[in-house]
């Protein structure tokens, strides 16, 4: 295979310098430390990225508790991230190590949305200090990327659009959705990519009145919108990117739904700038689509955060009225869904930049697939 391969020449991240502002996170939520049992959480503050570990986070100290089977991985990998950190190989619980470290912290950050109550409750008899349910004290820091991220995000970005580019034309050969989704998804690796960022979505007819079905053996039809939303991974940062097309002439309706969509989402780009709120970029996307007169077939937000997870903060919604900050990266993506007829989404992964926004979702948003 000759395709263009992603340069193994990314730009280095600052991945050392994440303990400080999460501790600093931690100290604002009145934490003395913090343990991070969400596994990309401890991959954005050490490098590891194995399938069992935690992390301690204590005032001076970063501690990686893993088990046998990582601790080759877990010693590369955090010395390659540039981390000063402590690993702690384990078969057992670890209740000693964890004892031990909080010697001296009166109150344990948890967080809330990765602790099982039965966890929870065993913390409560190994810890003597007050546990602390914290929501979001690592995903905050992780909002804003730094040039290496970013950097890996756009690689990620660029095998999409090649990937798109290259499968486009196949939808004129009448193949099933699950046909596309599959080449789009060996398009991804054969370009570098580690994987596909989620379930690669090929959604035509009236099954892209469907947001979120999965890829079926139905064959796509002429006349049809085709919702096609994709992404990939590299070195664990995701690109998503959503476009609508058609094979052949769609109707009228089907046409000016997706003209509406393109529209809406062109407005919600341009709010993209720092300090404007994010809810703004949500009522761009929306005023123009209940200007056409399909505000109640817009059925989801506007977008959403993207980095090491497909979907993180900031959530793009017209509830966030916060100010959008120079670093984030964020999804504009609205979309119309006419069920038992038509659908249609067009998606940029954009980000938040001193002067403005840049895309890194560079593929046409015209219909014609060729
Ligand atoms: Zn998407
Ligand atoms: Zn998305």
């Amino acid at each position: 295979m000759s395709e263009p391969q992603v340069s193994q020449a990314l730009v280095p991240m600052d991945v050392a310098g994440r303990s400080e502002r999460v501790r600093a996170a931690a100290a604002e939520a009145e934490c003395d430390a913090l343990l991070v049992a969400n596994l990309v959480n401890v991959r954005y503050l050490t490098g590891f990225t194995g399938s069992a570990g935690l992390v301690w986070l204590g005032a001076d100290e970063l501690v990686l508790v893993t088990d046998r089977r990582y601790a080759e991985q877990a010693e590369s990998e955090t010395n390659r991230a540039g981390v000063e950190i402590r690993i702690e190989i384990t078969n057992d619980a670890p209740k000693e190590i964890l004892a031990a470290a909080a010697t001296g912290a009166g109150r344990i950050g948890l967080e809330a949305a990765s602790v099982s109550w039965a966890t929870q409750r065993q913390y409560a008899e190994w810890f003597s200090a007050e546990l602390v349910p914290t929501t979001g004290v690592v995903e905050q820091s992780r909002q804003i990327k730094d040039d290496g991220e970013l950097d890996r995000m756009a690689k990620a970005a660029a095998i999409a659009d090649a990937a798109l580019a290259e499968v486009r034309p196949m939808l004129a050969d009448g193949p099933s959705e699950k046909e596309v989704a599959l080449s789009l998804d060996t398009a991804f690796r054969r370009r570098g990519a580690e994987t596909s960022a989620f379930t690669t979505i090929v959604a035509a007819g009236p099954n892209a009145a469907l947001p979120h079905i999965r890829p079926t053996e139905r064959p796509i039809g002429s006349g049809e919108l085709v919702i096609v939303d994709m992404g990939a991974v590299v070195d664990g940062y995701r690109s998503d990117m959503t476009r609508t097309m058609a094979v052949g002439e769609p109707d009228h309706e089907a046409k000016r739904v997706f003209e509406t969509v393109r529209d809406a989402q062109q407005l919600g780009v341009e709010q993209v700038a720092p300090g404007t709120p994010i809810s703004d970029v949500d009522k761009a996307c929306r005023n123009r689509i209940e200007a056409d007169g399909w505000g109640d077939a817009f059925v989801h937000g506007t977008g959403h955060g993207v980095g090491l997870d497909i979907h993180e903060q900031p959530w793009v919604r017209a509830t966030a009225t916060e100010p959008l900050e120079v670093g984030q990266v964020i999804t504009v993506e609205p979309g119309i869904y006419l069920p038992g007829f038509c659908g249609a989404r067009v998606e940029d992964t954009v980000v938040v930049t001193e002067d403005g926004a840049r895309r890194l979702t560079h593929s046409p948003k015209t219909l014609a697939v060729a």
